[in-house]
């Protein structure tokens, strides 16, 4: 058994030729030729050049899953190959490219989904070619967890809204050309929560960098102001305070995402560690050969196949429409406590070195909170599934 990113990864009948070409003849070579030389650099600008998603856009990258109609491409395409592109993208071992380059799968759909006609001729096309962007608005300065309390407002005033609020924690804020905003045009609770389409250069909006962050560094993260934000009435997204539901099941396709990521970063770093362990003497053999290092392992491995298996069983129940959040949600905890545990335990294993930053692991040990916090803690996934049992 080769130690390394492919030879451990578990093998399930869930993947198909499709997904290894897509992987061997589109994902991978991208991401080894466009992404991988850049990395360090785009970590110390704290940025990503627009040019990137363009390149990304023309081999496709964006595509998969969304209407043919607007340049995406759905015939023989399953949530695998949206697994496939998660975990590549996860394999240099820099969340921060993943975040910034998929940001659309979560703020796209309830447009390609919900919006009109017209909406979607006129956002999806260049987000799916990679020209425009488009982000994802819930979370508020007051609180992400619950978003069934959210304050941004939007008033009716004749065919427009006004909107008034602010968002932060927006994964491509900065770079946005539209914003799929979570906000209460009714009354209090759930039920009061629509999602309206804002464009970014409307007149009224302003963004900001939250500043300087412990990972995800070159992807941009803002926060958004809206004053007396003008928008046409027809711009919501789906029924006027119906949005809750739709915001609910758009998380469970950016949780298997991240599951995807997850555990994929928890396999870069047994790699890592194993390739180290196989090398380093200490007492007069290599480290590999001490047991209590043997363990540590076993245990990651333990961890990712479990995970690996969990999450192929919730995208199998994706792909034939009986996908269940709590499920999805306790993936979600399963996969970032996977990625906690092995990017301790390989820092462990390779010792001093793991502190320098040209190692991957150092980089994922940096981006586990933030995978374990964003899109739904894991105190909050624990609780979805707990009403879920209702217990
Ligand atoms: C880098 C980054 C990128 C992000 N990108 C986006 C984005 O693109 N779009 C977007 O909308 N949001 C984004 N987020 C926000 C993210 O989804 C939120 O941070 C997350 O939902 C938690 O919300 P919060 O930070 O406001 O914490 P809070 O809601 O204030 O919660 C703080 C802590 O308390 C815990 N907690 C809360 N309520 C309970 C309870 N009832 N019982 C037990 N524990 C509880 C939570 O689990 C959490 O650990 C991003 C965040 C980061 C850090």
């Amino acid at each position: 058994m080769k130690l390394d990113f492919d030879g451990i990864r578990l093998q399930a009948p869930f993947y198909d030729e499709t997904h290894r070409e897509w992987r061997d003849s589109v994902v991978r070579p991208f991401i080894d030729k466009e992404i991988v030389p850049h990395i360090e650099k785009w970590e110390k600008d704290g940025d990503i050049p627009l040019e990137v998603y363009q390149r990304a856009g023309e081999v496709g990258l964006f595509q998969t899953g969304y209407s043919e109609a607007y340049g995406g491409v759905t015939d023989g395409v399953d949530i695998f190959h949206a697994l496939i592109t998660g975990e590549e993208l996860a394999r240099p071992g820099a969340g921060g490219v993943a975040a910034a380059l998929t940001v659309h799968s979560i703020a796209l759909p309830p447009v390609i989904n919900f919006g009109s006609e017209e909406m979607k001729k006129k956002v999806a096309p260049g987000v799916i070619k990679g020209t425009h962007h488009i982000s994802l608005a819930i979370t508020e300065p007051s609180g992400g967890s619950d978003v069934g309390n959210l304050k941004t407002t939007a008033k009716k005033d004749g065919d427009h809204f006004i909107i008034n609020g602010s968002k932060t924690f927006i994964t491509g804020g900065l770079k946005a050309n539209w914003f799929t905003t979570a906000i209460r045009t009714g009354g209090e609770g759930i039920g009061g929560i629509s999602l309206i389409l804002i464009p970014a250069d409307a007149k009224g909006v302003s963004r900001s960098s939250v500043g300087p962050k412990q990972g995800w560094i070159c992807s941009d993260t803002a926060t958004i102001y809206f004053e007396n934000v003008r928008v046409p009435a027809d711009q919501i997204i789906g029924k006027e305070n119906e949005g809750f539901k739709i915001i609910v099941n758009n998380f469970n396709n950016e949780r298997i995402g991240m599951a995807a990521g997850a555990v994929a970063y928890s396999r870069v770093c047994f790699e890592e560690a194993a390739s180290w362990a196989k090398v380093r003497k200490t007492f007069g053999q290599p480290l590999s050969k001490h047991q209590v290092i043997r363990h540590k392992f076993a245990e990651m491995l333990r961890k990712i196949n479990s995970t690996q298996a969990y999450m192929d069983i919730c995208g199998w129940h994706i792909k034939n429409g009986t996908p269940n959040a709590a499920d999805i949600a306790m993936l979600k905890v399963q996969a970032t406590k996977t990625m906690e545990f092995c990017a301790r335990e390989a820092m462990q294993i390779m010792g001093g070195i793991s502190y320098v930053r040209e190692c991957k692991t150092e980089r994922i040990y940096r981006e586990v909170r933030v995978m374990a916090i964003g899109g739904g803690s894991e105190e909050i996934m624990r609780d979805l599934a707990c009403r879920q049992m209702e217990l």
